[in-house]
């Protein structure tokens, strides 16, 4: 046995019990831990022997939500090689960047991503970048694209292991920022989700748990927050391809689900869904909010309508998503706050010169603890960047804690917005908005939006005699840009709010813009 060999370890534990349903597939797939190890054993069989991945080496996904994300992390555990997955809802030209940066030998993907993945393809051709094998998982494939079904009918299901596999070794980069470009590489270690699931499990699971994920595989949500300690406990997972409130409700239903996890305006959205009504979600124990605060009249609703317990939870990519936790009992007492560290964790609130606060001054949240994250891909500066001397991680979160040891996230230094659950960095935008010729100066801000919580407005100088429309920025923006990264409006100004220092001052203009905020009243599709 080795680190690392998660499901070898599970098929000698509990080969018969149930490990993962993909209700993305059809048919359905049900797999127990036997058949799943089986499975992995073929896709890590191929990737050593045929792909060249060796121990160090990154795979990529670029795909929706199912088990290939999961068959993927767990066969490059047993390789010691480092599991990749891309933020799909990104443009092109942002995946090539991160591939660019991680260098992955191989790049599994989705069909409906074969466009994204042939340009991508062509833009990497002859520049000696070592990915050579592209392997579609549906779909009919880019040319000369290997298809996942031929793997895992031809290779051997032979155990795989890494021999030289340590705690500290990288398992796997998850992507997050991006202040300054492109999102970094947070490199997360094997160490990391030993304590991510010891802080996890020590509050909320049981070995009889069934799990319902319904976030993304590529961010630390999906990956760690109940789907990594699911299968230390050799419990259930259950998976969708994408989000969808009606479907929930269904298969909390169907499946008997006991946990659920989702960002507030997944609660809100499955509220709203037709079959909220008749839902029977009395086998939940509860469900977790994360990502942003849950509002308490929504809590009220499913507290008065179902019976359904709310935890709160707080996490962060690069110290795992089990940080801090707010027991169902305090949902009401302590509404807003995200509770209290979790066992591993130990946190402080300081102020600009890290000296720290006590109870209700607001400071800038630091960490400690072994579910740290090692660093940046290929980024010393910005790791260093985010430790201070005395080893405390600065979050970038400004909080506070009451007299009873409630921490409650007031604001963010770090300059972002939180778009249905998703990060957003306004520097990113920013940075595109100036590479078109008309514009002058600009700043981007999150204005409230009911649907997903925020949503980006661009504020635009025009150079003098220049002219730009609000919807040609807009489709310029989508040339470069996520969709959930576009602001969803422009409003051109003569000038911006400036410091003395000439900085541009986003407080001003949410000032100006959030107050009488009627931006977001549209609300497409993300
Ligand atoms: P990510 O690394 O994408 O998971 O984003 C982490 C950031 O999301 C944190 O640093 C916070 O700014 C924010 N965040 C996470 N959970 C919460 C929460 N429960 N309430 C408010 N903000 C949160």
């Amino acid at each position: 046995m080795y680190i690392g060999d998660y499901l070898g370890r599970r098929e000698l534990y509990s080969p018969d019990r149930l490990a993962v349903v993909d209700v993305g597939k059809t048919p359905e797939l049900r797999l127990t831990y036997r058949q799943w190890n089986r499975r992995v054993n073929r896709l890590a069989n191929w990737l050593r022997r045929h792909a060249g991945v060796e121990k160090g080496d990154r795979a990529a996904i670029l795909a929706r939500d199912g088990i290939e994300h999961l068959d993927l992390f767990h066969a490059c555990s047993k390789l010691g090689a480092i599991h990749t997955p891309l933020n799909w809802r990104l443009h092109w030209r942002e995946v090539l960047g991160l591939l660019q940066q991680t260098e992955p030998k191989v790049l599994l993907y989705s069909g409906d991503f074969g466009e994204n993945v042939a340009q991508i393809r062509s833009a990497l051709a002859g520049t000696g970048h070592p990915l050579q094998h592209y392997v579609h998982l549906d779909g009919q494939g880019i040319a000369d694209s290997l298809s996942y079904a031929s793997i895992l009918e031809l290779a051997p299901e032979t155990p795989v292991a890494c021999e030289s596999l340590e705690a500290e070794d990288i398992a796997c980069l998850l992507f997050t920022g991006g202040t300054t470009g492109l999102p970094k590489g947070a490199m997360i270690s094997h160490r990391m989700i030993v304590w991510n699931v010891m802080n996890t499990v020590i509050h909320d699971l049981r070995h009889d748990d069934i799990y319902l994920n319904v976030f993304p595989l590529f961010h630390t949500g999906g990956l760690f927050t109940y789907t990594s300690a699911q299968v230390v406990f050799g419990n259930t997972c259950i998976l969708v391809r994408q989000f969808d409130p009606r479907q929930v409700l269904e298969l909390i239903e169907r499946e008997g689900v006991t946990v659920f996890a989702g960002v507030p305006t997944m609660y809100q959205m499955i509220a709203e869904a037709p079959n909220f009504e008749q839902a029977d979600l009395s086998s939940l124990r509860f469900c977790t909010s994360g990502g942003a605060p849950l509002p308490v009249p929504l809590i009220e609703k499913y507290i008065r309508e179902k019976g359904v317990r709310f935890k709160q939870g707080f996490g962060m990519t690069e110290f795992g998503p089990g940080l801090f936790a707010l027991a169902p009992e305090d949902a009401l007492r302590k509404a807003g706050s995200i509770g209290r560290p979790n066992f591993f964790i130990d946190a402080r609130v300081v102020d600009d010169n890290n000296r720290p606060l006590g109870p209700d001054q607001p400071g800038e949240l630091v960490l400690k603890g072994p579910s740290r994250c090692s660093g940046y891909w290929n980024n010393p500066e910005a790791s260093a960047a985010v430790i201070d001397e005395e080893g405390w991680f600065h979050t970038g979160d400004i909080v506070r804690y009451d007299e009873e040891g409630y921490f409650y996230v007031l604001d963010r230094k770090k300059d972002m917005f939180i778009s249905g659950g998703e990060n957003v960095y306004p520097a990113e935008i920013e940075n595109v908005l100036y590479r078109h010729p008309a514009v002058h100066m600009c700043a981007v801000i999150g204005v409230p939006d009911e649907r997903w919580g925020e949503v980006g407005k661009a504020c635009v100088v025009l150079k003098p005699g220049s002219q730009a429309s609000e919807e040609e920025l807009i489709g310029f923006m989508q040339e470069h840009l996520a969709r959930y990264k576009v602001p969803r409006s422009v409003v051109f100004m003569d000038s911006l709010p400036l410091s003395g220092m000439g900085k541009i001052l986003k407080r001003e203009l949410r000032k100006m813009f959030v107050e009488d905020a009627g931006a977001g009243s549209s609300t497409p599709a993300q």
